[in-house]
């Protein structure tokens, strides 16, 4: 039956929601300008990513370009109209407690989010069994990078029920896949994920949540959780909470950590919800940025609430005990490469309206203009504010880049013909994770910085929209582990594990480029040079800070080291864009040279300096005495 119908149509009404009219002029309130650039996404995703052969996999073969683009489409139409439309509303109302001890939302978000969960957009990646689309992880995330473009705050309730219902399909049992995932796929349950506590943040080792067994195999939680995204609202019937906490008698530190579900409504056998569990809300903690998200401080066993007629929150365990820590990585690593997307598209909706605003404001005449009655010129003109705007399209473009292509890397390491190409995938991400977190999270906040200073005055009013992303990015470096969490991951374990396997795997996959780009001539062969240069840097810098064998030592700068890796790490991407340019004309073409140009230009030789410090093992940060800060 499906046959005869049009394939997008298809999709749409897999969808269960209408199809768009793309070329019409838009209907009903006024639609903001564009968060993102589809030429860019299909630049990347058809001319260079070539997701379009992922459709010969098996897990893809229901798939063409017609329903990725469907599903684009979709997703570029329902975040324009309904979620960049409350976007500044929501930042400016944020979530507060009713008297009812209520948390209040502004009705647009619930709204919004009921049709990005009718559109079938939380299940696009889960398995058709589920009720999912099968939709490459590359896909959806291009999709997704249009809501957090459009509105960050909301956009966060999806993005966490999605990474929970992931880890509940992966390491849940049947019953408990039966019992949460279905109800977070159609949107009526939402996921949170709960590791922080007001004394340990970074720190997980040091958690005290307690979970005690109870005779009928559930376990009783008590204890506090920090800094809970989505921990409480009347969004959805349910809030599914993944919660850390550690068995009594277990072992100590992160090794005695497991995994519970703790549902803020217990789920009875026939799915219909029960006594309300003993999760209360202590409070909403309020942001600079970010603000249309609840973020919360919850306790969980306080007694304010008797599930069963006895108080302690009542907790499922999930998998082992003891391997909490490995399960919630799953989620974790998945946020990890969505919080790089979340600063991506905050960086290139700034990005596209600082450039709008160039295009269009007029000020001041070209140098040497002598007549001061002559017509005064769009900024763009100036040479200092096209430095500025090519920064943030080196920034944003290359990161978004970034993060398309690990996201590929996702869809290899589960869907690639042979086991060689999957666990390579595997190991090439696990090495690029942190650069993906913290490259976009340092660099398109920059960039968003900047298309402030490309407004002037005007850029820090609350009239435009840049002064938000700049505050909705500026978490990005602290949440998920923070930069200087994510500098120790890649420098203390990424590049050493297996015997620096993952470094020696990146360092290859990079070759592969400059040598094709060395045959290309031009320009193009320049680049290859200076990132064949900075890449053996890379290697020496590795080999020698870990010469001494002591951590301390070898940890000391490193953030430095995360910064100057992913330049060289951005710089390569922007090498494999300049490939898929080719010779190819046109404006948009001559951008991407443009932007590698800057790069190479301006960015990667402030790897230099960083370079020089690190081989130095300089011990300034080890040796200053805290008392003289
Ligand atoms: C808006 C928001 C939303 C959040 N959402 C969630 C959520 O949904 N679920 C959840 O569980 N958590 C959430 N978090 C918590 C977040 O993950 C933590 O804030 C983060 O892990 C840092 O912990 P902390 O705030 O306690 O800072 P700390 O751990 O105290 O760190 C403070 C500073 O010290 C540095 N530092 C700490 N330890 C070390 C070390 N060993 N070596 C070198 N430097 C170190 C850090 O890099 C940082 O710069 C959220 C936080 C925010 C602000």
């Amino acid at each position: 039956m499906y046959r005869s119908i049009d394939p997008i149509d298809r999709v749409y009404r897999s969808l269960g929601v209408r199809r768009p009219e793309r070329a019409l002029p838009s209907k009903g309130p006024p639609v903001p300008a564009p968060v993102l650039s589809r030429r860019d996404l299909d630049f990347l995703l058809y001319e260079w990513l070539d997701v379009e052969a992922l459709t010969s996999r098996d897990r893809f073969a229901e798939h063409s370009r017609e329903t990725f683009d469907a599903v684009l489409d979709l997703s570029a139409d329902l975040a324009t109209r309904h979620f960049a439309t409350h976007n500044k509303k929501a930042d400016a109302n944020e979530p507060r407690i009713g008297d009812d001890g209520r948390v209040v939302t502004i009705p647009e978000v619930e709204a919004a989010l009921d049709l990005f969960s009718k559109a079938g957009l939380i299940a696009g990646g889960f398995d058709e069994a589920l009720g999912g689309m099968q939709l490459p992880t590359t896909v959806l995330r291009a999709s997704m990078a249009w809501f957090q473009a459009a509105n960050a705050g909301t956009s966060a309730y999806p993005f966490l029920t999605a990474a929970n219902a992931s880890l509940l399909a992966t390491h849940g049992s049947d019953e408990q896949i039966t019992t949460y995932v279905p109800p977070m796929l159609e949107g009526r349950f939402f996921g949170t994920m709960c590791l922080s506590e007001p004394q340990a943040g970074s720190s997980l080792a040091d958690i005290t949540t307690k979970a005690v067994a109870a005779d009928d195999g559930t376990y009783r939680i008590t204890g506090t959780k920090m800094w809970i995204s989505g921990g409480d609202h009347e969004l959805t019937e349910n809030i599914v909470h993944l919660v850390l906490a550690k068995i009594p008698g277990g072992p100590d530190g992160v090794k005695g950590i497991s995994l519970f579900i703790v549902p803020k409504y217990l789920v009875n056998a026939d799915g219909t919800l029960g006594d309300r569990n003993d999760v209360a809300l202590v409070g909403l903690n309020h942001k600079m940025g970010n603000r249309g998200t609840t973020n919360t401080l919850l306790n969980f066993g306080e007694g304010k609430y008797t599930p069963g007629g006895a108080p302690g929150a009542v907790g499922y365990l999930l998998g082992e005990p003891n391997k909490g820590l490995a399960y919630m990585f799953h989620m974790m690593n998945e946020a990890r490469i969505g919080v790089g997307f979340l600063a991506i598209s905050l960086g290139y909706a700034g990005y596209l309206q600082s450039l709008d605003y160039a295009r269009t404001r007029t000020q001041g005449r070209m140098l040497g203009a002598k007549d001061p009655s002559s017509p005064q010129v769009p900024l763009v003109e100036h040479a200092d504010v096209r430095r500025m705007l090519l920064a943030q399209k080196s920034y944003v473009e290359g990161a978004l880049a970034l993060g398309l292509y690990c996201s590929k890397l996702v869809d290899e390491q589960h869907t690639a013909a042979d086991d060689d190409t999957r666990s390579r995938a595997a190991l090439l991400l696990d090495v690029l994770t942190p650069i993906a977190k913290s490259w976009p999270s340092q660099w398109c906040l920059e960039a968003n910085s900047l298309a402030i200073q490309v407004l002037g005055g005007y850029g820090y009013t609350r009239e435009f929209d840049v002064e938000q992303y700049y505050r909705d990015n500026r978490l990005n470096p602290i949440h998920e582990g923070t930069h200087g969490i994510q500098g120790m991951d890649l420098l203390g374990r990424k590049v050493v594990m297996q015997g620096g396997a993952g470094l020696a795997l990146l360092g290859e996959t990079i070759s592969a480029t400059v040598d094709e780009a060395l045959a290309r001539g031009g320009d193009t062969a320049l680049y290859a040079e200076q990132l064949r240069a900075s890449v053996e840097r890379v290697g020496d810098v590795t080999a020698t800070l870990w010469s001494t064998g002591d951590p301390s030592v070898a940890l000391a700068n490193s953030s430095v080291y995360l910064e100057a890796v992913g330049h060289v790490v951005v710089a390569w991407i922007w090498l494999e864009q300049l490939l898929a340019v080719g010779d190819r004309e046109g404006g948009f073409h001559d951008g991407k040279r443009a932007a590698a140009r800057y790069f190479y230009r301006f960015e990667l030789p402030k790897t230099g300096p960083q370079f020089d410090l690190l081989a130095s093992l300089d011990r300034t940060t080890l040796d200053v005495s805290p008392d003289v800060l």
